[in-house]
């Protein structure tokens, strides 16, 4: 790669190195690349550029069209599982027992089915995430880490960054590689999926709601979608569980009204983490889920998430009753899929232990969490599942094979950290958009991509930080 001679040039060469940067930062803030800052999230009154990578990373172009292609059956399959209380309520028997957040979700989901499901259009935003294993044979194989069905970020206002780094290419030299640098027009795609939504739902005063966090530092990232709504003359309400628990109503239709307006879509951005809820908020979900607005996502789909779900996927079979005739889907589906294993109550279960005890590196201990940081590598798992692997607490847990990146040099661009070449690896995210009405779906897409990159230590430890990236297609 002609980025590793670059790199060493900049190593020795200071100046030029954080005069690159600052031209860096300086274009990311013209272009909208900003956050809200940790001292003051609820203010925009002093923002920063987001974080991101100096240089893109080298992508091979093979696996993003893999990645790319397959996203549309997701889509599907997300929404047939979304559609199957049989199957959820087979593959989340034991976790509701053993997890009480997946629990309290699907009672939600449980009083919603019993009183009838109002509505029959849902919009779907998802983020299919993969990590490209370096096998042992030289080869690359695309696997997916997991699929996000609620409150899906990684867009927004990183979506200029590829002119940032075309600059930077072109700036060191490599005029040919800032070639390489594709745009993306992913905000107006999957804002375009809530508009289709608002659109069916026919009413042109109501709104698109955002449910939001009390702490709103990403709040700029949601206002580039936004926009796109309101250039369609679709009016946006930010409101938080709080409000909705205080302000919001029911009529006789289940409606959803909210300080006297009519809500046609709730999008939620928030609401994925136990601790996004107190007693109120679950009462508030359940209004939200109950009335007759458009979910994004709608409870169901909100569990076809998770990460047992996902490992229920994965056994022999199952994707074959999603798509009864069409073995070319599933097979293009199977073949992102990592070694996942049951922790269930049972022989099977057992077996996934030992296997886990004998070789802790080889895996990754799962939770039915989201947002990063909850999960278990090395002599964690030993620990947890110790303490587990004797009653079904052991059940709230799937195990999976780890994906080994392959890693790269380069400059993490974080506001207050010191500048230096660390080793990185990259998450590639595939964004899926889709929209059903009744039985039919209206609208299904690859909404784009998102690269998000980390560092790595020696110990092959990955940092939960992530910072915006571009891939560099080779
Ligand atoms: P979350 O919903 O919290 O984002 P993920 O399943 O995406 O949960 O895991 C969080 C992070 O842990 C990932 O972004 C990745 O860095 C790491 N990770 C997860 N699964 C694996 C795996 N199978 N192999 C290696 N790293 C993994
Ligand atoms: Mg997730
Ligand atoms: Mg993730």
């Amino acid at each position: 790669m002609a980025t590793k001679a670059v790199l060493q040039q900049l190593m020795a060469n200071p100046d030029r190195l954080h005069s690159l940067v600052d031209e860096a930062k300086d274009l990311a803030l013209l272009h909208g690349i900003v956050f809200r800052t940790h001292e003051t999230p609820n203010s925009s009154e002093a923002v920063t550029y987001a974080p991101f990578t100096l240089f893109p990373s080298p992508v091979p172009k093979a696996v993003l069209l893999q990645a790319l292609a397959v996203q549309t059956h997701f889509n599907t399959l997300v929404d047939k599982i979304s559609r199957d209380p049989d199957f959820l309520e087979e593959a989340l028997a034991g976790t509701t027992r053993a997890d009480d957040f997946t629990a309290r979700l699907f009672d939600i989901y449980r009083k919603v089915q019993q009183e009838g499901q109002t509505q029959s259009i849902v919009v779907g935003l998802n983020r299919s995430d993969y990590m490209v294993d370096q096998r042992e044979d030289g080869m690359s194989s695309l696997k997916q880490i997991e699929i996000n069905t609620i409150a899906v970020g990684g867009f927004g206002v990183s979506d200029h960054l590829p002119v940032v780094h075309r600059h930077v290419l072109k700036s060191v030299g490599l005029l040919e590689e800032s070639k390489c640098i594709q745009d993306t027009n992913r905000t107006p795609r999957m804002s375009a999926a809530l508009a289709k939504a608002w659109e069916l739902y026919g009413r042109q005063k109501a709104v698109i709601l955002f449910l939001v966090e009390d702490v709103q530092i990403s709040k700029l990232t949601h206002r580039a979608v936004e926009k796109e709504l309101w250039n369609r003359n679709i009016p946006v309400l930010r409101r938080r569980f709080e409000d909705v628990f205080r302000k919001g109503s029911l009529d006789g239709d289940k409606r959803l009204f909210i300080d006297g307006l009519e809500v046609a879509v709730v999008y939620y951005r928030y609401g994925y983490m136990p601790d996004h809820y107190t007693g109120q908020n679950w009462d508030a979900r359940l209004l939200m889920e109950r009335s007759l607005a458009v979910k994004c996502p709608d409870i169901s789909t909100h569990l076809a998430g998770t990460k047992k779900v996902q490992q229920v996927l994965a056994r022999p079979g199952v994707l074959e009753k999603f798509f009864p005739d069409q073995p070319q889907v599933v097979e293009q589906i199977r073949a992102t899929f990592a070694g996942l294993y049951t922790l269930d109550m049972g022989p099977e279960g057992d077996q996934t232990v030992a296997m886990a005890l004998a070789n802790p590196d080889e895996f990754v201990l799962k939770p039915q969490r989201e947002g990063g940081g909850n999960n278990y590598f090395g002599e964690d798992i030993v620990r947890v599942l110790q303490e587990v692997k004797s009653d079904e607490r052991r059940v709230a847990y799937i195990l999976m094979d780890k994906i080994r990146p392959r890693t790269q040099q380069n400059f993490l661009l974080r506001r207050g950290l010191p500048l230096e070449l660390t080793s990185v690896c990259y998450e590639i995210g595939v964004l899926g958009a889709y929209v059903r009405c009744g039985r039919e779906m209206v609208l299904n897409e690859v909404a784009g991509h998102v690269l998000r990159t980390k560092s790595i230590n020696d110990s092959g430890i990955i940092d939960r930080v992530t910072v915006f990236d571009n891939p560099l297609i080779i």
